[in-house]
């Protein structure tokens, strides 16, 4: 271990360097004011750390250095609805949006390398979700996320978007879901259970109702 600029560096990592890291801001700490702003602000005042230097190789994905050991390939109690290719889950955590859910293939793949059958049959499931989700009462829209910064397993996150919230367009959303109370439990079951039921109503793939 090594330190440089209060930043701790594994003896096997260096300083990424490309033409974009040498032009970024490190050690800055930025303005943030703007990022308040917008036709519905949501935010009153962000005050980011300094932007730290940035390390490669980047530490292992869950699931990246031994795909045995990774969780989305592991049969789940959270499996919500699931078909040949793909599953989703939820209910990790009691939500404070009316639905958060991650949809994810059943096999170990990242966009990257996926056989071109298992993302033929993404567009479909995605759109069963969205109107799915959209079932449930109060929901004007399901937002899908997909950073894969945590997992080695490609997945793609689901929110719903409450009618009227227009403090929650957008990428906000899932800052909300950060800060939202967790909502009844039985609501959330019930939720649940729309979704699924719709997504077996619209197609093929199994339900799962023991949740
Ligand atoms: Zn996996």
């Amino acid at each position: 271990m090594c330190f440089h600029d209060g930043v701790t560096i594994d003896e096997q990592q260096r300083l990424a360097d490309s033409p974009w890291h040498r032009w970024a801001p490190i050690g800055q700490t930025l303005d943030a004011s703007h990022v308040a702003g917008g036709p519905v602000p949501s935010i009153r005042s962000l005050e980011l750390l300094p932007l730290d230097q940035m390390l490669v190789p980047e530490r292992p994905r869950a699931g990246e250095t031994d795909p045995s050991e990774c969780v989305a390939c592991k049969p789940s109690e959270h499996t919500i609805w699931a078909n040949d290719a793909w599953g989703v889950r939820a209910g990790f955590a009691t939500p404070g949006l009316p639905f958060v859910a991650a949809l994810a293939p059943r096999e170990h793949v990242l966009l990257e390398d996926a056989p071109i059958e298992v993302l033929a049959e993404m567009g479909p499931v995605l759109q069963r979700l969205s109107n799915a989700v959209k079932q449930i009462p109060g929901v004007a829209r399901c937002h899908f996320m997909r950073w894969n910064d945590g997992s080695a397993h490609l997945h793609l996150w689901a929110y719903a978007r409450p009618e009227g919230m227009m403090q929650g367009r957008g990428a906000i959303l899932p800052y909300w879901e950060q800060v939202m109370p967790a909502m009844p439990e039985d609501m959330a079951r019930e939720h649940i259970e729309i979704v699924a039921q719709a997504m077996l109503k619209s197609g093929d793939g199994a339900y799962y109702p023991e949740r």
